[in-house]
């Protein structure tokens, strides 16, 4: 955990968020600028700043909590299709320093 990473704080509970679940691996939570009807943001208890960063274990970790995103889509309202993004660095405008999975979702995508 991370002093002034927001992500940890929110698992720490110094912030609020609203959470839709937590495991002993990583939390979802609603982010709070919505990009498309349904933007959820799966967060790795793990603090590593940068997917570039992560070693084999939390690649392995980050598949696990894909598969379970997979296996909650009923409960996440994102049966018809979703899109999972991670991003890196400034050119793709990551703006917290703490890896994390974004899930879009509940209407129709724009194609990238
Ligand atoms: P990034 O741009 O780093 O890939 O994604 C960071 C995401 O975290 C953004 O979509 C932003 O809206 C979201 N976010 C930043 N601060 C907070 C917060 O305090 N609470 C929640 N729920 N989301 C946040
Ligand atoms: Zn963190």
């Amino acid at each position: 955990m991370m002093e002034d990473c927001v992500f940890c704080k929110i698992r720490k509970g110094e912030l609020t968020s609203s959470k839709l679940y937590e495991d002993d691996d990583f939390m979802i939570i609603k982010d709070i600028n919505p990009q498309a009807k349904i933007h959820l943001i799966a967060i790795p208890h793990m603090h590593v700043p940068y997917i570039d960063m992560m070693t084999e274990e939390g690649a392995l970790l980050l598949g696990k909590i894909m598969s379970k995103i997979s296996h909650m889509q009923e409960e996440l309202g994102i049966t018809e299709g979703y899109r999972l993004i991670i991003n890196q660095g400034e050119n793709a405008g990551q703006t917290v320093g703490h890896v994390h999975i974004h899930i879009l979702g509940g209407e129709k995508l724009d194609e990238i």
